[in-house]
């Protein structure tokens, strides 16, 4: 049986005096994990850690808050505020003695001296790793795109494009050029996959209901709403008569739905489609995403998409004592297949890396492999209208749409925000009115991107 892996004097790492930025620590005690990311997996791999006596936890994140990113459309179109899908990870982590958190960015990993380094150079001594800071857009090598096409990951982004959404509608308002006005008014969103079709719907929900009343000159409900997808089909991790539901669904919320449309340029004017521009003020993008850069840290060998090859414990292959999971990894099903980029998945490897680590460390105990078990496939469309595939269960409209809303209420972290979530829904439901329609980003680049002129400084992206 292994020996349990408590730190001793000799596997403390580089001396205290290694720099100046170094946090010191004692040279033999409890066992150091360090977690980076306190996103799902991040976040339940220090929860299952809680309490641990003989190891002490660190958990690392640039931002201070743990975000649930599958509401972030609903920040975007302005159904929710910003706060209520967002946790200080402190406060999440505040009964669990042994945990730390610390704000900062990662930006390298010393895998021989066993430290994280921060941006400024402080170097984070560990003896056992975890990489869990998830995945990033992917603009298909153009990068110059996301100036003019914002993906949607963190709750910055979900904030600018609902200022530019908003913001659209407004200077429509004041254009009379009717040409401008057809292009403020069109909102292109790219790829047809879950994100993509929830922001279509939600745009959608925006401009013919809660909008439909609050202009003079213009009639939002003339809004058109693209959601341009590569492939042959929408949702092309359902089954077809589901994707086929699901743009049919779009269809009757007034999106405009172009499969086998390959996206060849995005500039201020808009899209370019089968060599045709297509005028549009604000894209949005859902398209591609790309794992973050942990595997450079580690100098392995990754997926094309940068994602962290891990064995069946998790564990970074070739990197022994350091460990990668979420949409940062490239870990796979009992049958061969990668697992997909999911909160549940994130979760429950999380789940399963707390206990495994916490027996390996405490008892010596080696794990058995990692199971993810599926809790089904969900994507909402909008109003009263989603879809749910499990195992050979499938649903769609409202009774996918209501699984689709109970699932994310519990998912959701806080009793404060479930309770808040929900109501707003309730209220937003009976009434039709979205409750989060502030411009905070009322900055001239965004009002100049808006208007087909590139501004001297742009927003950043
Ligand atoms: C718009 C949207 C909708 C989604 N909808 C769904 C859905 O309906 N259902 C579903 O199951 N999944 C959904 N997902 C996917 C799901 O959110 C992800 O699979 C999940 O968040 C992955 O968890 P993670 O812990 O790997 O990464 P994340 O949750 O992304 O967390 C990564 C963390 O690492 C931190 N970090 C990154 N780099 C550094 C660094 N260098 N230094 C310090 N900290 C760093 C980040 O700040 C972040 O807190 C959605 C995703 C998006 C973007």
């Amino acid at each position: 049986m292994p020996e349990p892996l408590h730190r001793t004097a000799l596997d403390s790492g580089p001396s205290p005096e290694a720099g100046p930025h170094r946090i010191p620590v004692p040279a033999a005690g409890p066992h150091r994990v360090v977690i980076v990311g306190g996103g799902f997996g991040g976040l339940t791999t220090a929860r299952g850690l809680g309490g641990a006596e003989g190891i002490e936890v660190t958990l690392i994140d640039r931002r201070n808050h743990h975000l649930f990113q599958p509401l972030l459309y609903q920040v975007a179109t302005a159904v929710i505020a910003p706060g209520e899908i967002a946790e200080p990870i402190r406060a999440i982590l505040r009964r669990d003695r042994n945990v730390r958190v610390l704000m900062g960015e990662v930006e390298g990993i010393d895998a021989q001296g066993r430290a994280a380094i921060l941006r400024d150079g402080t170097r984070i001594p560990y003896d056992t790793l975890v990489l869990a800071t998830g995945a990033t857009h992917s603009y298909f090598g153009h990068p110059e795109w996301e100036r003019y096409a914002p993906g949607l990951k963190t709750l910055d982004d979900a904030r600018r494009i609902r200022a530019r959404v908003l913001l659209a509608f407004e200077a429509a308002e004041r254009e009379d050029d009717p040409a401008a006005r057809e292009r403020l008014m069109t909102f292109a969103v790219i790829g047809g996959g879950p994100t993509g079709v929830e922001m279509a719907g939600a745009i959608a929900g925006l401009a013919h209901h809660a909008l439909s009343q609050d202009f003079r000159r213009i009639d939002p409900k003339q809004a058109r709403i693209l959601l341009i997808e590569a492939a042959p089909r929408v949702l092309g991790t359902f089954t077809e008569d589901l994707s086929a539901y699901s743009k049919r669904a779009l269809e009757r919320l007034g999106v405009t739905v172009l499969t086998d449309h390959a996206v060849e340029d995005v500039s201020e004017q808009g899209i370019t489609v089968q060599g045709r521009l297509i005028p549009a003020a604000t894209v949005v993008w859902g398209a591609g995403v790309r794992a973050s850069p942990a595997g450079e840290w580690l100098g392995v060998e990754t997926t094309r998409q940068g994602h962290v090859p891990v064995g069946p414990d998790l564990a970074v292959i070739g990197r022994p004592g350091i460990y990668a999971l979420g949409d940062l990894a490239m870990a796979k099903a009992e049958d061969g297949t990668p697992l997909p980029g999911l909160a549940q998945v994130a979760d429950q490897q999380g789940r399963y890396l707390g206990r495994s680590l916490r027996d390996r460390i405490l008892h010596g105990k080696a794990p058995a492999p990692f199971r993810f078990r599926s809790r089904g496939n969900l994507a909402i469309i909008g109003r009263n209208a989603g879809v749910v595939q499990w195992d050979h269960v499938k649903l769609r409209g409202f009774p996918a749409w209501l699984v689709w809303g109970v699932a994310h209420v519990y998912l959701l972290v806080g009793f404060h925000n479930r309770l808040v979530v929900t109501l707003r829904w309730l209220w937003a439901y009976v009434s039709f009115q979205r409750g989060a329609r502030l411009i905070s980003e009322r900055d001239e680049a965004v009002m100049a991107l808006i208007r087909g002129k590139t501004p001297a400084k742009l927003p950043p992206p």
